[in-house]
């Protein structure tokens, strides 16, 4: 049977743009998809833009250190309206890029809704309809609001955020989790009154427990109000702004509402019912080690299969479903120790297992250092780092890595390459420190604060 590709991509964020491009670089018949802009979450509303505000928002942390260093800082508000054009362009710059790169190796770009009519066709909002020998979906994730909060309609989701023409006076973040937490600190930084209700006893649940203190500490000491056990109970709109009743009593109002509260994998409405592909409890589309449905012919990707939903990881689903299905070599992903960074300020980056997993497996060594490093101490702030290994009592293998201070995610991709070579305690200990640094502590932390 003769198709009209080989692969049909739904979807160009990194996990399809990524396999879309491989696979036409191999010599495959390759069409890509998207409804809305090219790059995805990660390019245009998620870790790019994000990242892009954690720098703009950590001047105002850093102008009033450089003061305490003897500088002499003239002071300046920050002008959303300055640094919100700019933003765009970048990622206009990066979308182009994106474009450009699946243009290249001759993959046809349509931009517009696909929807799958079978094992192997799709079809177009156009009316368009193709076969391809496969079909790859990579459609990722949307942010999900309760919808049974009164008022939910007028809070907005971290899409919202990049379309701001305005910055707050005051707002609210919903949730403590990753993207809670991240914009919780973005808008404190940026001047922004910031409070931050979380339903749970501490943010960041499912992160190490000492950490998840720290942190939260951390960024209270830093500006954010941050209530935890607390949840919204209603939402109105009063002249021009959202009044807030919360579950501890409080009535507060707030000009801006943001709901980080998880996200769902896009599978709505996208036909894979009609191919018969299986979906899991909360949507997201089941498949095995080499991101293979049920349907052999239909390949997910990235956030939509809700395995670990990073952008580093999406992308290497698509690299090994090109070299499983286009290459002839079957490669699965390992999703096991991949390191992450919570763009908090200050950042939180971890690789490996929590100290409470590692304990309920077997017995560990915690390695754990809470200090003040010396840019803080000269100028008298208060605000401490953490380092943490947990370390296997039976084969001296780090098993979890934590960091918290500026920089940690740089610095936890380092370990986190130590651990996939499968680094034991005495390779940190064999490791002669880097002076005066503040990681240098990862090298040098010589007894246990405990073992269980
Ligand atoms: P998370 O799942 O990390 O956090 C969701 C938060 O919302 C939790 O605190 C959860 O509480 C709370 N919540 C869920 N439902 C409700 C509800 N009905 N009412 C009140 N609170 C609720 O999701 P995020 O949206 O923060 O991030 C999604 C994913 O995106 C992350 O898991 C991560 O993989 C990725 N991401 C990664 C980033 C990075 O690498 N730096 C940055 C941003 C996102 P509870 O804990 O009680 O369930």
């Amino acid at each position: 049977m003769t198709f009209d590709y080989d692969l049909f991509v739904i979807g160009g964020g990194s996990g399809g743009v990524r396999a879309g491009r491989v696979a036409a670089e191999t010599g495959a018949k390759v069409a890509l998809t998207e409804e809305y802009r090219m790059g995805g979450t990660c390019v245009i509303r998620g870790c790019v833009p994000k990242k892009l505000m954690v720098f703009a928002s950590g001047y105002s942390e850093r102008m009033a250190e450089a003061e305490a260093y003897g500088w002499n800082v003239v002071k300046g508000g920050f002008e959303w309206s300055q640094f919100w054009p700019n933003l765009r362009a970048e990622l206009d710059r990066l979308e182009g890029i994106y474009r450009t790169n699946l243009a290249r190796p001759g993959v046809e770009i349509f931009d517009q809704r696909a929807t799958i009519t079978g094992s192997n066709s799709v079809k177009l909002a156009d009316g368009r309809e193709f076969t391809a020998k496969y079909i790859l979906v990579a459609t990722g994730g949307a942010p999900f609001k309760p919808p049974q909060t009164p008022g939910i309609e007028l809070a907005g989701t971290s899409n919202d955020v990049f379309l701001m023409e305005d910055l707050p006076k005051s707002i609210l973040i919903v949730g403590g989790g990753y993207i809670a937490c991240e914009f919780a600190c973005i808008f404190n930084g940026l001047g922004v009154e910031t409070t931050q209700y979380y339903r749970g006893a501490q943010i960041l649940r499912g992160f190490d427990d000492e950490a998840r203190g720290h942190i939260a500490e951390m960024i209270q000491a830093r500006g954010v109000n941050l209530h935890v056990g607390c949840d919204v109970m209603a939402m109105e709109e009063r002249d021009g702004q959202i009044w807030v009743k919360a579950s501890n009593g409080d009535e507060t109002v707030f000009d801006h509402v943001i709901y980080a509260t998880g996200r769902k994998p896009n599978t709505d409405g996208l036909g894979l019912e009609t191919a018969g592909v299986e979906l899991g409890r909360h949507g997201e589309i089941v498949v095995d080690g080499y991101s293979q449905t049920n349907i052999p012919s239909i390949y997910a990707v990235g956030d939509v299969t809700n395995r670990i939903t990073l952008t580093p990881v999406a992308i290497r689903e698509g690299q090994a479903f090109v070299e499983t299905v286009f290459n002839d070599n079957p490669t699965k992903v390992d999703h096991t120790n991949v390191a992450s960074a919570i763009f908090t300020q200050p950042e939180y980056g971890a690789v490996g297992m929590t100290e409470e997993e590692a304990a309920d497996q077997e017995e560990i060594e915690v390695y754990s250092a809470a200090f003040r490093p010396m840019q803080n101490s000269f100028i008298g702030k208060d605000e401490r780092v953490l380092f943490k290994l947990i370390v296997s009592s039976a084969t001296r293998k780090i098993l979890g890595a934590h960091i918290i201070a500026d920089g940690a995610g740089e610095l936890i991709q380092m370990v986190g390459v130590a651990m996939k070579m499968g680094a034991t305690k005495e390779d940190f200990d064999a490791t002669i420190a880097v002076h005066p640094t503040m990681s240098e502590e990862i090298v040098l932390m010589k007894t246990p604060v405990r073992v269980t």
